[in-house]
C-alpha cells in the first residue's frame, strides 16, 4: 500500500512510519530526514536547506519534489511506501499527484493524525534520536529500556534536532496551520481521508492505523 501520513510536527507520523516499516515491509519517506542527512553530509541542497529548517519554515518545494521524485523512481517503493512530512502544501501534493500518475502509481489512504498544540510542543521538546540507528525516544512517553541504551541497537549516543526547540515549534505549527493543514481538504474531497486520533498513546494509534489498512480502500 502507499500511504500518506499527514499531521502537524510531532504528531507521531515518523514514529508510526517505522513500526509500519517493520510490520509491513512499506518504505517510509521522510523529506525532513533526507533532508537533516543532506545537512549532514554538507552538499549544497543541505547547506541551502539548513538555514531555512532552524526557521521553522519551508523548503522550496522544487528541492522536496525533487527528492521525492528521485525516491519514488527506486525499486525499493514498489512494494509499497509511506509518505511522511511531504507533501507539506497544495502545490507539492499536486506534483505530487503528477508523479504518481507518470510513474503508474496509486495513493491508497491519506492517515491524518490530529493532536492538540499544547501536547505537540510536550512531545517535539522532549524528542531525541538514538545517534547509531535513529530510533525515536522521548523523555517521558518512550523511554529506553535500560537508562542511556537504545533497545533497538544498543548504541548510548543519542542526538536532539535543532528545530526541536520551544520557539521553532511554535513556529513549525504556525506553518503547519496555514500550508500544511489545506491538505486535509484537498484530500477529503478526493475520498482517500482517514482521521485517527493521535492523542492516544502509540500502541492505541498503531491500532488506529492497523484498522484503516485493513479497510476499504478507493484508491486515488
Ligand atoms: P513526527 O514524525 O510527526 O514529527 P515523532 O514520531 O518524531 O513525530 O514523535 C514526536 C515525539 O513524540 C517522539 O519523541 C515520540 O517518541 C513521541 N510520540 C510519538 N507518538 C506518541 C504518542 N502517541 N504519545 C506520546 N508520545 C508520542
Ligand atoms: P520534519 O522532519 O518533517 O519535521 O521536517 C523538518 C524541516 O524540514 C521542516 O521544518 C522544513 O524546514 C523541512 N521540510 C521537511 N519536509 C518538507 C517539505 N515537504 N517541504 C518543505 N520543507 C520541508
Amino acid at each position: 500500500m502507499n500511504i500518506i501520513l499527514l499531521g502537524p510536527p510531532g504528531a507521531g507520523k515518523g514514529t508510526q512510519a517505522r513500526l509500519m516499516e517493520d510490520r509491513h515491509g512499506m518504505k517510509q519517506l521522510s523529506t525532513g530526514d533526507m533532508l537533516r542527512a543532506a545537512v549532514a553530509a554538507g552538499t549544497e541542497t543541505g547547506r541551502r536547506a539548513k538555514t531555512i529548517m532552524d526557521r521553522g519554515e519551508l523548503v522550496p518545494d522544487d528541492v522536496v519534489v525533487g527528492i521525492i521524485s528521485d525516491r519514488l523512481g527506486q525499486p525499493d517503493v514498489r512494494g509499497g511506501f509511506i509518505l511522511d512530512g511531504f507533501p507539506r502544501n497544495t502545490a507539492q501534493a499536486e506534483a505530487l499527484d503528477r508523479m504518481l500518475a507518470g510513474k503508474g502509481l496509486k495513493l491508497d489512504a491519506v492517515i491524518e493524525m490530529k493532536v492538540d498544540d499544547e501536547a505537540l510542543v510536550g512531545r517535539i521538546t522532549g524528542r531525541y534520536t538514538c545517534a547509531k540507528c535513529g530510533k525515536g525516544y522521548h523523555d517521558r512517553f518512550e523511554i529506553p529500556k535500560a537508562a542511556g541504551v537504545c533497545d533497538v541497537c544498543g548504541g548510548t549516543q543519542f542526538n536532539r534536532r535543532a528545530d526541536d526547540n520551544e520557539k521553532t515549534v511554535r513556529d513549525r505549527l504556525f506553518v503547519y496551520n496555514a500550508q500544511t493543514a489545506p491538505l486535509v481538504q484537498y484530500y477529503s474531497g478526493r475520498g482517500v481521508l482517514r482521521t485517527i486520533d493521535g492523542m492516544a498513546d502509540i500502541a492505541e494509534v498503531t491500532r488506529q492505523i492497523e484498522d484503516v489498512l485493513k479497510g476499504p480502500q478507493r484508491p486515488i
